[in-house]
């Protein structure tokens, strides 16, 4: 387990980097919300960290979320599936999680539609685009958001929220700002094409790149190593 004095002190580190960001950009550092990546760590440190006051969680794979999440966490806590998901998966992650980040086809839209309708909320979604385009990695292109998002709009039981993004890993933060950007010029055409589309969400960095994101406009980070070590 990651010691709680460790944990403080990073968590201290990352919101006042996220903070200096944030105001660097004009913006206000509450607009930010900080997704700490448990993938890598233990249940006991997810507590740890909930107990100082974290109330995202990110997690890449249903089954070790499954596992990892009984007991639920408390009252207030937000799940976030952040890697890829099999359309077989869809009624776990439906079950589980708050919010899937990772949508990116129609089959899954579909698929997750056809779970959440017995639940009470309707399940949040963000569309994952491949800004970079990079080949097998996961994400729409930039040009099927137009459809994925209509396909999402129509689904009565998913709740549309915004994009998210994974740059590709680079050095220097900075060779990422395009991708950043780009999500972000993204989210603003297709909203002004379609005004009725909730985009509020811009999820983009990562632990190396986060603050790079920031600027870019992000509105949720996902951080994981540079609050739980790795
Ligand atoms: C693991 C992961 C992260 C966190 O990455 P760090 O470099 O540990 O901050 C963020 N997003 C996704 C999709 C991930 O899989």
């Amino acid at each position: 387990m990651v010691a709680t004095s460790t944990l403080s002190e990073r968590m201290s580190a990352v919101q006042a980097a996220v903070a200096e960001a944030a105001i660097a950009a004009g913006r206000d550092p509450a607009d930010v919300t900080l997704v700490a990546v448990s993938k890598t760590v233990e249940r006991a440190t997810v507590d740890a960290a909930y107990a100082l006051g974290l109330r995202h969680f990110g997690e890449n794979r249903v089954a070790d979320a499954q596992a990892k999440f009984v007991p639920p966490l408390p009252a207030g806590a937000n799940l976030h599936l952040i890697g890829q998901l099999q359309s077989n998966k869809a009624r776990p992650a439906a079950a589980l999680f708050d919010l899937v980040e990772s949508v990116d086809r129609p089959s899954l839209i579909d698929a997750l539609e056809k779970v959440a309708a017995v639940h009470e909320h309707p399940l949040s979604v963000l569309l994952q685009v491949n800004i970079a385009l990079e080949a097998k990695k996961a994400g729409c292109a930039p040009e099927a958001a137009t459809a994925l998002l209509a396909r999402i709009q129509s689904s009565p039981f998913l709740a549309l929220r915004g994009l998210m993004t994974i740059a590709p890993l680079v050095p220097d933060p900075e060779q990422a700002r395009p991708v950043f950007a780009g999500l972000r010029t993204l989210r603003d055409r297709l909203r002004d094409a379609d005004p009725s589309l909730d985009l509020s969400v811009l999820s983009m960095g990562m632990s190396n790149d986060y603050r790079v994101a920031i600027a870019e406009g992000a509105t949720q980070i996902r951080v994981g190593r540079s609050l739980f070590g790795g």
